[in-house]
C-alpha cells in the first residue's frame, strides 16, 4: 500500500480567472482616464475577490497624475522621458485615502487603471517595473479598447478577462 501524493499546491502564479465589472464603472472608468488626453490618466480600482479566484470591481477612484509634480522624482533612474503624455505615477496620500476608505467598506484596492494615450493597451517595461505586484493593471488605448493584466510576484504580465455585467 502507498500514499498518492497531495496535489500540488501553491505551485504556479495565481492569475484571477476574469475581472467583473458594471457599466456604470465602465463609463466613471473611461471619463476618468479620458478626461486629461493627451496625459496619462489614471484610476484606483476598488473591490474584491471571490473564491474561486473571480476580481469584482465595485468602484473606481479617480486620482491625479502626479508625474513630474512637485515632490514627485521627475526619473525613476530608466531613460524614460519625463511627460505625462507616457508616465503616471499615483499620490500616495490619495493611495492611502483610498485604501482606507475602502477598508471601512470590507474591501480593497484591487488595482489600478491608466491610459495609454498614443499606444496599446499593454503593459509598457516601466508599467512592469513600476506595478504593485499581485495587482491588476487595466490599461485603456487611444482606440478606446480597454485590457485587462495581472502583475505577478514574477513582474510577468498575464492578461485577464474581462466582463461587463
Ligand atoms: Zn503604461
Amino acid at each position: 500500500m502507498f500514499i498518492q501524493s497531495a496535489e500540488r499546491i501553491g505551485g504556479g502564479p495565481i492569475v484571477p480567472s476574469k475581472l467583473l465589472l458594471n457599466g456604470r464603472c465602465l463609463t466613471v472608468l473611461l471619463r476618468t482616464l479620458e478626461a486629461v488626453w493627451p496625459e496619462e490618466g489614471c484610476a484606483l480600482l476598488v473591490g474584491g475577490s471571490s473564491a474561486d479566484g473571480i476580481l469584482r470591481l465595485n468602484q473606481v477612484w479617480p486620482a491625479c497624475n502626479r508625474w513630474g509634480r512637485e515632490g514627485i522624482p521627475a526619473s525613476w533612474g530608466d531613460s524614460d522621458s519625463g511627460a505625462r503624455n507616457n508616465n503616471f505615477c499615483l499620490d500616495s496620500r490619495e493611495q492611502l485615502a483610498a485604501q482606507r476608505w475602502s477598508r471601512q467598506r470590507q474591501q480593497r484596492i484591487i488595482g489600478v487603471a491608466h491610459s495609454h494615450p498614443t499606444g496599446e493597451p499593454v503593459p509598457s517595461s516601466a508599467d512592469q517595473r513600476r506595478g504593485e505586484p499581485k495587482q491588476l493593471m487595466l490599461i485603456l488605448s487611444a482606440q478606446r479598447q480597454l485590457r485587462a493584466w495581472w502583475l505577478g510576484e514574477d513582474r510577468e504580465v498575464r492578461p485577464v478577462p474581462i466582463d461587463v455585467d
